[in-house]
């Protein structure tokens, strides 16, 4: 079978990361924890299994957050800030897709979570499933 890469970096180029295998589509969560965290309507992410996910470059520039009291947890660019992938549940990765270079011209967002908690000005205009809280797939 062909093997399709994804590479994605962070802002400096310090942190870079190869995908193989397709992610599903996009969840963006509106939580207020991820609202705080880009300091806009929530993040956006792509499950990929681990075995399909590595960082190429700068893994010791990685610094790690977990919100005390939660098991929310970021990753992030020691350097330039930007978010990285992060361990989602046992099995996945969280990547935003913001970060890939390539590829990823497929993804729709499926799934919003958290809806209750999003900002008064978020619109949420596409064709996504919606969820009052959050959601597993
Ligand atoms: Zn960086
Ligand atoms: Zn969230």
């Amino acid at each position: 079978m062909e093997e399709n890469i994804t590479l994605g970096k962070c802002n400096c180029g310090d942190i870079e990361f190869e995908l193989t295998g397709q992610a599903k589509g996009v969840f963006l969560c509106h939580c207020s924890i991820c609202r705080r965290l880009t300091g806009s309507n929530g993040i956006a992410v792509v499950l990929i299994g681990k075995k399909d996910f590595r960082w190429t470059r700068g893994e010791d520039r990685i610094s790690r957050w977990t919100k005390p009291g939660h098991d929310w947890k970021s990753c992030f660019c020691s350097v330039c800030g930007s978010t990285l992938p992060v361990d989602n549940d046992e099995s996945n990765m969280a990547i935003p897709p913001g970060l890939l270079s390539d590829g990823g011209q497929t993804f729709r967002v499926i799934h919003h979570l958290w809806v209750d908690s999003k900002a008064n000005w978020d619109d949420i205009g596409d064709a996504g499933q919606q969820h009052s809280k959050g959601y597993k797939q």
